[in-house]
């Protein structure tokens, strides 16, 4: 299978995607080892799994290479590289903890023979399918988390961006504990249906279609299927925020990383008072970004990572232009050297039937739309599919949570936006189409990949049959 570089659209490198036997291979190997992985000591894991961090400090010049071509982007790859190791080494640190604090011996029970000891086991093998936008961060902030917890794990990324795949590998294969229950597969969607067959536990990032897929299979593996899938996030400006303040953090909460992020602000409603103050320093700001061509190492922007997303793209600019929305600034798609940009794109007058306000557009897309009454504003962006997260700016904290607490999302970033790309630590769980099953962030990202068994004694004289004799009604 030929692979698109990003930047100059060549197909210049090739994955042989994982058949159904060679998953069910690697899976029957990882399950074996799995057992003595889960039975050591929780602290044991975690200074394997440090050990491994380190193994990924020492090869991050290859992994920094392959990331930044699979992604056209240098300074994101840098920070997903570098976060790598540091995420190991949280979970490294907090898992003996929890797990510690979740289990528990000998506790009187009601009844007052009986005494109670909570076993955590965890599931054999967890399995992860990872989409294109951050290879590195979604293809492993799962898997680390599940191995902690004592599972194995056998992860797909997307077939998009497989470039790190190798060099992931050669550090994994530093650490021979881990080696034998840590496994990445290249492929594409067969290969992710075949991974859906073989594990215990699975975890899908991606788009909402694929998701259902995702999860109509898992139903009938009878599996699990924790989903974190698209969205739509709206972001509210009140009368009382600053408009300048709220420009800028709009713009870098849209356009950070070509707007291919979930959590990206895709629709902004803005009070009507401070609407003219707030799109005046919107374009401003947004005319100022530029893009990281042709030198990778200069500009904001990247290319689009997947050539279709890019068309995608402008059909929402096309149509809502069509429609009568205005383009303020951007709206082209460009081909430069072969890959594919797009500059901060500002549409004002947008309307809520359209694509670019309704659909997950996945670019630097930033409808603008006025409103008169806060209940007006709840109103349209509660009006969506998706509920991934969202965010209030106003004046004080307090005024944006108390509207904050009306949005249908799972995350409300109060004065500033897209915060749970950069905060790993709170509990927050999908709303609507965007997703279903325990959040991936804080003690939950752990604690979801085991099953409570609870060893129950009893320490007096068992019943017998004769306690459940008719006669003892009488
Ligand atoms: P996608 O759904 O096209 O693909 C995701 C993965 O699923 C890929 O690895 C692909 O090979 C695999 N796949 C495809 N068909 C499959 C099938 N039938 N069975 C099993 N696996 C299959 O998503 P994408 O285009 O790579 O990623 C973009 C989407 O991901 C966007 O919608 C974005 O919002 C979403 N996303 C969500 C989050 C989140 O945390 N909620 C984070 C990042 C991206």
């Amino acid at each position: 299978m030929k692979i698109r570089n990003p930047r100059t659209g060549e197909y210049d490198y090739e994955i042989s995607p994982a058949d159904a036997d060679e998953v069910a291979e690697v899976a029957r190997s990882l399950r074996a080892a799995q057992p003595q992985w889960g039975a050591r000591p929780p602290e044991e894991r975690a200074d394997i799994l440090r050990r491994w961090a380190d193994a990924v400090e020492a090869h991050r010049q290859p992994l920094f290479e392959a990331l930044r071509t699979d992604t056209g982007r240098a300074l994101i790859a840098a920070i997903e590289v570098d976060g790598l190791p540091a995420t190991i080494r949280r979970w490294a640190d907090i898992a003996p903890g929890l797990i510690a604090a979740h289990s528990n011996a000998d506790v009187q029970l009601a009844n007052p023979t009986v005494t109670n000891s909570t076993r955590l086991v965890p599931y054999t093998l967890f399995g992860a399918i990872s989409p294109w936008n951050f290879p590195i961060v979604l293809s492993t902030i799962d898997a680390i988390p599940a191995l902690a917890a004592g599972c194995a794990a056998l992860i797909k990324p997307s077939e998009v961006t497989p470039r790190f795949i190798a060099p992931l590998r050669e550090t994994i294969a530093k650490v021979p504990e881990l080696e034998s229950v840590l496994a990445l597969i290249e492929g594409d969607a067969e290969t992710g249906q075949a991974l859906v067959a073989n594990v215990d536990y699975v975890c899908f990032t991606g788009s909402v279609a694929t998701g259902r897929k995702v999860a109509e299979a898992a139903a009938r593996a009878f599996i699990p299927a924790n989903l974190e899938l698209g969205g739509k996030d709206p972001m509210l400006i009140l009368a009382s925020a600053d408009p300048e303040h709220a420009a800028k953090t709009a713009l870098r909460a849209s356009v950070v990383a070509t707007g291919q992020a979930c959590q990206s602000i895709e629709r902004i409603y803005v009070a009507r008072d401070i609407y003219q103050a707030f799109l005046d320093v919107l374009v401003r700001e947004a005319e100022a970004v530029s893009l990281n061509y042709p030198d990778i190492d200069s500009g904001e922007i990247g290319p689009f990572i997947f050539a279709p997303q890019a068309d995608k793209v402008a059909q929402h600019i096309d149509a809502a232009r069509e429609a009568g929305a205005c383009i303020l600034t951007g709206g082209t798609v460009e081909t430069l050297g072969g890959g594919k940009y797009l500059r901060p794109t500002v549409i004002a007058d947008a309307t809520a039937d359209m694509a670019v306000v309704r659909e997950e557009t996945f670019g630097p897309v930033l409808p603008v739309i006025p409103f008169d009454t806060v209940d007006e504003a709840v109103a349209a962006a509660n009006d969506s599919d998706y509920g991934l997260s969202a965010a209030v700016v106003a004046g004080t904290a307090e005024e944006a949570e108390a509207v904050g607490i009306r949005l249908e999302a799972g995350a409300i970033s109060i004065n500033d936006g897209s915060m749970t790309s950069m905060v790993w630590d709170a509990e927050n769980e999908s709303f609507k189409l965007s997703g279903m099953g325990p959040s991936r962030m804080g003690d939950s990202g752990l604690l979801r990949f085991f099953r409570k068994q609870a060893l129950i004694r009893q320490n007096a004289e068992p019943a017998t049959i004769a306690g459940f004799s008719e006669e003892n009604l009488r």
